[in-house]
């Protein structure tokens, strides 16, 4: 028996919208989510061929598994062979696929200020948080942070060679947990738009970049709540744009009723706690990164002038309190699922 219209659609085969080019299959979101970089990753895509684009999202999905082995700051693979190859003197032949983002970080670094600063991975380890579960018990000693903190451990320490790879200071850990992921955005909706996929929303753990829109909509964006469940605003955003939100409250330290969260202020070597989510939009989803993590270091004064150094004019950040300060840029799009202690619109141009 044939199949009437009611089949097709039931079929998910679509209609036929577009009579000037034939009949054509009707647009849907075609949604996979998988586990990587430590969190829940989903990929949409806007597609009228549901084959096409779940293949799309596999080369992607692996991509970001070979990214995570690659690029992870205290498992084995490439950037913890460079890291060894530091700690003994010696230089090495950095991988390919490493080299561009250890040259891009060393430049978001320099214009952070230092407050973004990826050699510090010997502090990050000794906060406890290179493990997979979080930490516990009472900070390290104040010595032994100290002493990290006088090493002075920067981007500016390697030498590059072409790819031969050597650090004056053997202090210099590399640790990309705030730059890679929006490395790999970027990487993922240039792929997808190789493939023909110009219209996708990818969220490694809430740090999310779009390309296109959601058929005749932007793409709607949650943003979450620092401190509950769920989320504080929401945003729409269409064309290429990343909206990367770095917080407190996901990876701290716990030690009786006291949290000593993931993000190190370099200076004093002690973890930032008065800013508890920062969110940064901007088409560079890698910048967007290291915005928002440096904007968390910066705090609830400093941050807008951290913001133009980096070149980042969409900002919000939320305090402690529960404040929100935010930039004219991103307060036209935000809408707040409940209104906060306080909304400040703060120009950082
Ligand atoms: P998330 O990975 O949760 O999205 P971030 O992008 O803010 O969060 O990255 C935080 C990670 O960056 C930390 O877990 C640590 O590995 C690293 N890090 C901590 N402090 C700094 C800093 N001051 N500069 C650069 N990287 C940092
Ligand atoms: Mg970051």
């Amino acid at each position: 028996m044939p199949l009437n219209r009611r089949d097709f659609m039931k079929l998910g085969l679509g209609a036929c919208l577009l009579p000037a080019v034939g009949c054509s299959r009707a647009e849907a979101v075609v949604s996979e989510e998988m586990y990587v970089f430590g969190t829940l990753v989903g990929v949409d895509v806007l597609s009228r061929d549901t084959k096409a684009a779940r293949a799309a999202i596999a080369e992607v999905s692996h991509a970001f598994t070979r990214q995570n082995r690659d690029w992870h700051a205290w498992k084995p693979g490439a950037l913890g062979d460079l890291n060894r190859a530091i700690a003994a003197g010696r230089a090495h032949e950095v991988d390919p696929d490493l080299l561009p983002l250890l040259r891009e970080v060393r430049e978001l670094a320099r214009a952070s200020g230092g407050l973004f600063n990826p050699a510090i991975g010997k502090l990050v380890g000794l906060w406890g948080f290179h493990h997979d579960e979080m930490p516990v018990g009472a900070p390290p000693h104040a010595r032994a942070v100290a002493e990290l903190v006088a090493a002075a451990p920067s981007m500016d320490d390697l030498e590059f060679d072409g790819a031969r790879v050597s650090s004056r200071n053997p202090q210099v850990q590399i640790d990309l947990g705030g730059h890679a992921k929006g490395v790999a955005l970027n990487r993922a909706l240039d792929r997808l738009a190789a493939l023909g996929h110009g219209n996708a929303l990818v969220n490694l753990g809430g740090n999310l970049a779009v390309s296109g829109t959601r058929g005749d909509r932007p793409w709607r964006i949650g943003v979450r709540h620092p401190q509950g469940d769920g989320a504080i605003a929401s945003l729409e955003v269409s064309g290429r744009m990343a909206v990367v939100t770095s917080g407190t409250y996901e990876r701290y330290r716990q030690d009786g009723d006291r949290r000593y969260p993931h993000i190190i202020d370099p200076r004093s070597g002690q973890p930032a706690t008065h800013v508890v989510s920062a969110t940064v939009l901007h088409p560079d989803a890698a910048r967007a990164d290291v915005a928002a993590t440096a904007l968390v270091v910066a705090g609830t004064e400093a941050w807008p002038e951290v913001a133009r150094s980096l070149g980042v004019r969409d900002v919000m950040i939320v305090d402690e309190a529960g404040r929100v300060q935010l930039t004219p840029g991103i307060a036209a799009k935000v809408q707040f699922v409940e209104p906060p202690a306080s909304v400040k619109t703060v120009e950082i141009a």
